[in-house]
């Protein structure tokens, strides 16, 4: 049942331990020093350790339905990470990784009668109602309220005392991002625009197979 993940596993082995590499051996003996802290959704097509190709201590991980960030409250998982990840080490850019077709925020958008589920999404509401008000058709409301959705996750973010102080200090940047799953582009927030501009595209980058 587990096979695919034991045979990754032993992958990941081979080539982070047996094989020519002092990349694991350096981060158990002098420890982790990751630079981003990532706020993804749960969902399992767009994790961001593959679509980075990140490699073993690069950022620290939290997921959550739609990447929603709710206010502020403490003893939450997010509130205790961040504290960890700006007070106790030096991350010095946070994340909020949306996506298209976010099961999420589909769920929001169609009501779904689940107190355990909607509950939690819930929070994200207001995001569909200023979709509603922009947009025409059902399509156009989900992909609007998925991006209103980061940015207000975004300023909730913001609000959390770990990252306003460091804001204050000006030791940590917060940043916006959509993952199209639709093509691979990867979007930032443009405060100035007021648009999610691309990143990068998969032209950008040299085919190169034998490193895929
Ligand atoms: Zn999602």
């Amino acid at each position: 049942m587990t096979k695919d993940l034991i045979d990754g596993a032993a992958k990941f082995k081979h080539y982070h331990y047996d094989a020519d590499s002092d990349l694991m051996a350096d981060l158990v003996k002098v420890g982790q020093d990751p630079k981003y802290f990532i706020i993804s959704c749960i969902d399992s097509r767009c994790n961001p350790g593959t679509i980075f190709r990140a490699k073993p201590g690069i950022f620290f991980a939290h997921k959550a339905m739609g990447a929603i960030v709710r206010p502020y409250q403490q003893g939450t998982a997010l509130a205790a990470a961040l504290q960890f990840a700006l007070n106790y080490n030096k991350v010095e850019t946070i994340i909020v990784l949306g996506h298209t077709q976010c099961g999420a925020i589909k769920a929001l958008a169609e009501d779904i009668d689940d107190p355990e589920i909607s509950s939690f999404i819930s929070v994200a509401k207001h995001s569909l109602e200023k979709a509603k008000i922009s947009c025409d058709n059902e399509h156009e409301i989900v992909a609007t309220t998925e991006r209103n959705t980061i940015r207000e996750s975004t300023e909730n973010l913001k609000a959390y005392p770990s990252v306003a102080k460091a804001l204050t200090e000006n030791r940590v940047a917060v940043k916006s991002w959509q993952f199209d799953m639709t093509n691979g582009n990867l979007l930032e927030y443009n405060e100035t625009t007021d648009k999610f501009e691309i990143l990068i595209t998969n032209t950008t980058i040299e085919d190169n197979r034998n490193h895929a």
